[in-house]
């Protein structure tokens, strides 16, 4: 059913102009979208929301997310303390990707699909990791999130870290999904993919004119790693198989790079994703965005799926070492609507929208929108959330799915992970 917003403050998320207005939407990434002033008189179509005194803009998008650590949380801590980066990805990150079944996978992309829509996110860009389920892995996933109501660009993070079968699986889903859907061609990080891994990669970016999805010197062993066993710079390496060059390839986190390495990039067509809050998490280090360009997004890194909590810490964290007014941090959230359209993805379309219930203590408009942004809202002021044109969240819950069903079945399933993540 289509939408009409009536009497809403409608919040321009480019130009941050404020307008009194009614919105009329219908349904799908191409349809309409419509200002009027006097509200028609046919409604028998539409589902009519009174926005009198609530705030409407363009729904939030996440650059980078894994939805595989959706039932993480509150997990038992690993036998072996892990004793720096890799050490967490083998003790931690490695038994639980290699845990996932079929199953868990399904209920992870419900509750992350449920938890960002409520949180007024519709379209996530997802990193992908189940080396002993990769058959299907991504088909679940884009269904789990279509049937909440979220749209997606998937893919699969292929890495030599498991063998060589491993690798071929993953690039074998890789193709196979590109067939059928929009996606990227996903690869763990440059010290997990060996140069044969990443020359296929390569092929198949070019093959269905996609990129890559990758970490890029998340850690300083990413850079040692390379100049080790390659005896260059991952940039430099990454750039050997043509993936700086590609606008739709994402390089995520990007915190160990030097001068060179950053101005290499931001010559570049890639984009970089700053996950604050995991660097926080993994002490890996703070981004910082000298020299690095304007094609900066934002993303969760699988610890959560509130886009405005991820733009309060990239502002809040980034004051110490690489500080940022609140409008550079803004448009760094709004970036991934930029990073979508420019390469013709669907489902990010202008007729999505979220409505906040943000009764503010002060005057806000357009100049200290971002202020706000930063310092008030949250997620609890969404109220409505309507993806494509279409209400998936109606007063703070979900309208296509029962919430209660995906907490009962995510329940499951996390006990089902952390049990077999003991056998591990
Ligand atoms: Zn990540």
């Amino acid at each position: 059913m289509s939408v009409l917003l009536k009497n809403a403050t409608f919040i321009d998320w480019q130009t941050l102009k404020f307008k009194q207005t009614n919105i009329l939407t219908g349904l799908g990434t191409s349809s309409y979208l419509e200002f009027p002033d006097d509200i028609p008189n046919e409604f028998e179509n539409h589902e009519v929301l009174d926005c009198s005194g609530l705030f409407v803009t363009k729904s939030f998008a996440n650059a980078h997310h894994h939805i595989y650590s959706a039932l993480s949380r509150g997990m038992p801590p690993p036998d072996i303390p892990p004793k720096n980066f890799y050490e967490k990805l083998k003790y931690v990150w490695w038994k639980l990707d290699k845990s996932l079944d079929s199953e868990i996978i399904e209920a992870s992309a419900l509750y992350a699909a449920m938890m960002s829509l409520k949180a007024g996110v519709t379209f996530i860009i997802d990193h992908h990791a189940s080396p002993y389920a990769i058959e299907n892995s991504l088909p679940v996933i884009a269904t789990a999130f279509e049937k909440v109501g979220v749209s997606h660009l998937l893919c699969y993070e292929v890495s030599d870290r498991d063998g060589k079968e491993r690798a071929a699986e993953g690039l074998k889903l890789t193709s196979e999904y590109l067939k059928h859907h929009q996606g990227l061609v996903g690869l763990h990080a440059s010290f997990t993919v060996s140069d044969q891994t990443m020359k296929e990669a390569a092929l198949l970016a070019e093959k269905f004119q996609s990129g890559v999805h990758i970490h890029v010197a998340e850690d300083q062993f990413d850079e040692e790693h390379c100049q080790s066993n390659y005896q260059m710079s991952v940039i430099d390496r990454l750039d050997g198989f043509g993936f700086l060059q590609m606008p739709k390839s994402i390089f995520v986190h990007c915190l160990h790079l030097d001068d060179r390495e950053t101005k290499r990039l931001s010559d570049g067509r890639a984009w970089i994703v700053e996950n604050m809050e995991s660097n926080l998490n993994n002490r890996v280090g703070i981004f910082q965005s000298k020299n690095t360009g304007n094609r900066i997004m934002l993303g969760t890194d699988g610890m959560h799926s509130n886009m405005i909590r991820s733009a309060q810490w990239a502002y809040f964290a980034g004051l110490q070492n690489d500080p940022q007014l609140p409008d550079t941090i803004y448009h760094r959230l709004r970036n991934v609507h930029h990073y979508l359209s420019y390469n013709r993805f669907s489902g990010d379309s202008e007729n999505n929208f979220v409505v906040l219930d943000y009764n503010t203590p002060t005057e806000i408009n357009s100049n200290n929108y971002c202020g706000h942004f930063i310092y008030g809202m949250d997620a609890t002021h969404v109220k409505h959330v309507i993806s494509g044109g279409k209400l998936v969240v109606k007063d703070r819950q979900l309208t296509l799915a029962n919430e209660n069903d995906i907490l009962l079945f995510s329940k499951e399933m996390g006990r089902k992970l952390w049990t077999k993540m003991k056998g591990i």
